[in-house]
């Protein structure tokens, strides 16, 4: 069967948060062979308009923008998912104090949102979904999440968004107080990503047989 995908070795990743840019393109390098380029790189400066009403579907409509250039398109969506609010921030969590709103700002909200909640019921998880778009339209996402609770002050310097508050019981740290690739041995973008490099690799070599 012929397979219609002319380059495996280029991305588009989708996203504009630097910080997010670079933890992927770290998770990514595992790939070795493939060649990371930014949606500036690609020359889109557009606004992509995130109106799914899932993780799974936000990072489908970002990733989709890469195969406008006839590349690969990956994106990932992420958040924060707290039980006492219901699930919110949830796919808000970017802009949940407002649109283009800073970390500081989503954390105070978010602070405030739970600052009558007890210390045993303050569980919160973050989520992300990693979608995968190729030009000939096959598509695939994952997604992982990674448990914790939020305390009420801030601890650590790394990381970035809700890290400072988001504290894991069993290290006895939040995710701002550890190193990258401490935080991603466990993180949610890290369990999602290492599944989706397997499934991606699997593609890979389905394309390969078919050449
Ligand atoms: P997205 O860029 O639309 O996926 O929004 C993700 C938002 O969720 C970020 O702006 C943060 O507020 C939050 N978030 C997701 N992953 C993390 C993380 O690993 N650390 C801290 N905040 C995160």
């Amino acid at each position: 069967m012929p397979c219609s995908i002319t380059d495996m070795t280029k991305i588009v990743l989708a996203s504009r948060n630097a910080k997010k840019i670079g933890e992927l393109r770290t998770l990514l390098s595992a790939l070795g062979d493939i060649e990371v380029l930014s949606l500036d790189d690609v020359g889109f400066h557009g606004d992509i308009v995130e109106d799914g009403n899932s993780f799974a579907e936000n990072a489908l409509i970002k990733a989709r923008v890469g195969t406008q250039f006839g590349y690969i398109g990956i994106a990932d969506d992420s958040g924060l998912t707290v039980d006492a609010l219901g699930g919110a921030p949830g796919i808000f969590s970017a802009r949940y104090a407002g649109e283009h709103a800073s970390d500081e700002a989503n954390n105070e909200k978010l602070l405030d949102a739970l600052k009558d909640t007890p210390d045993g019921a303050r569980d919160a998880h973050y989520v992300a979904a990693v979608a995968c778009v190729f030009p000939d339209g096959r598509s695939f996402v994952v997604q992982e999440r990674c448990d914790g609770v939020i305390i009420r002050d801030a601890r650590g310097e790394n990381g970035f968004g809700y890290d400072p508050y988001f504290y894991i019981p069993e290290k006895g740290k939040t995710f701002a107080e550890m190193s990258a690739a401490d935080k991603h041995k466990m993180s949610h973008r890290g369990k999602a990503m290492r599944r989706f490099l397997k499934i991606f690799e699997y593609y890979r070599e389905v394309s390969d047989v078919n050449e």
